[in-house]
């Protein structure tokens, strides 16, 4: 395997893994299922919205120049409301129109007031306008969105508030990327499901729980299957089968260079490895290659690690993989207060929890941060990005990733 990029940095890696992505089939789903669904296809609104002038408040509308010198007295010649069938009254000099949030304004009229600076005579019949007007109480049809007009392009993962644009923008379903099943195999002899009586030799399996919510946090599908004894045999047949049933297949362990580490082995001899070991501590043993044409990431057995080879190598390919849907990457610049240990040729992704109540954002270490601990991971909310070399004692700023 001498032509294989060894040891690269964590760019390199993604621009590796990316240049083999799942392709992803597009289905339409109704608004009611489309919460983080990431759009296959640009979006362009069918109508304008609003799709008329209104009034954006509950109140009297009337032409502006009848309130320059207030009190000025009007006469009610109509009342609309939201939804109303009939067309308005146009309006001249001396009228108003009493008007609800979001009905047509009536042709002619050109101001709002609202309805708790007016007064309205005992019969009805009269408004007085104890103000002027508030020409920027309409609101003007197409100010929201035009007709025609792309409001939200391929790639967009829908929040709330994009799913209710979808609505106003008149699509009941919308062209979505179906979600990428992913396979989850965790192997090691050691390895015991949760809650089983434990030999001193065993832990418990943790990997494959926290990938499988990984994949579900990035939107899509995680196929957990029973962990995996140290064999080729046994891994060979995981591995045929994760590929036929899924679009990627997530390992964790036994892609370190020891002898019982044989993910590497039996992609090195069988699969086809694209590259191996990245330049990131912790997390520096990883591979990526593929297994009978399935792309499938080797990730390291230690349970930080996985977790921090996740959101830097696999986040970013299933990102690549929908145009860059799914959570972002939200990155800030901290303080440390806690003295951490970088490296001279590795990006050090130290475990922090940032404290944003004061004038600036300040991060502490979560605790021991040795590779084997997941609850330095657990506790945390950012990753810091220490570049190669960059100092990193307690005064000192870095860039993190927020988890
Ligand atoms: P490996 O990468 O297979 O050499 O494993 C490195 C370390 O991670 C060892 O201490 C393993 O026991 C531990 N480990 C491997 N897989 C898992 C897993 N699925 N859950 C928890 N710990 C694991
Ligand atoms: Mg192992």
């Amino acid at each position: 395997m001498a032509e294989v990029p060894y040891f690269i940095d964590h760019e390199a890696a993604q621009r590796i893994a990316a240049a083999s992505p799942i392709l992803l089939a597009t289905e339409q789903v109704e608004l009611d299922a489309a919460h983080g669904r990431v759009l296959s296809h640009d979006l362009a609104s069918k109508v304008d919205d609003p799709p008329f002038d209104n009034s954006a408040m509950d109140g009297f509308a009337f032409i502006h120049n009848d309130s320059l010198e207030p009190p000025a007295t009007l006469t009610i010649i109509q009342t609309i409301q939201a939804g109303d069938a009939n067309p308005a009254q146009n309006l001249s000099s001396g009228q108003a129109t009493r008007i609800m949030t979001g009905a047509p304004m009536p042709l002619g009229a050109t101001s709002i007031l609202p309805i708790e600076r007016c007064e309205v005579n005992d019969d009805g019949t009269e408004v007085t306008l104890l103000e002027q007007g508030r020409p920027h109480f309409i609101r003007k049809r197409g100010e929201n969105l035009r007709q025609g007009e792309t409001n939200l392009t391929q790639g967009t993962t829908l929040t709330p508030a994009k799913v209710g644009l979808c609505a106003t923008m008149g699509w009941p379903t919308v062209p979505v990327y179906k979600k990428a099943r992913v396979a989850i195999i965790s192997t090691g002899d050691e390895l015991k499901f949760p809650g089983e009586p434990l030999e001193a030799h065993q832990i418990y399996e943790s990997n494959s729980f926290g990938l499988a919510s990984l994949v579900q946090w990035m939107g899509h599908e995680a196929v957990r299957y029973q962990a995996v004894a140290d064999s080729m045999d046994s891994l060979r047949q995981a591995l045929n089968t994760a590929t036929e049933e899924c679009d990627l297949v997530l390992t964790s362990g036994g892609v370190s260079m020891g002898d019982w580490d044989y993910v590497r082995k039996i992609m090195e001899e069988e699969g086809d490895v694209h590259y191996w070991r990245v330049k990131i501590r912790p997390g520096s043993p990883p591979l990526f290659g593929l297994w009978n044409g399935t792309p499938l990431f080797g990730l390291p057995g230690n349970p930080a690690s996985s977790h921090v080879v996740f959101r830097v190598l696999v986040a970013p390919y299933l990102r690549a993989c929908t145009a860059g849907g799914g959570p972002k990457e939200h990155r800030l610049r901290v303080q440390l207060a806690d003295r951490l240990k970088g490296d001279d040729t590795c990006l050090s992704l130290r475990r922090i929890r940032i404290d944003t109540t004061g004038d600036h954002p300040v991060a502490y270490s979560t605790g021991p941060q040795g590779s084997g601990n997941l609850n330095s991971v657990a506790q945390a909310d950012g990753l810091t990005l220490l570049s190669p070399g960059q100092a990193s004692n307690k005064g000192d700023w870095c860039d993190a990733i927020l988890l």
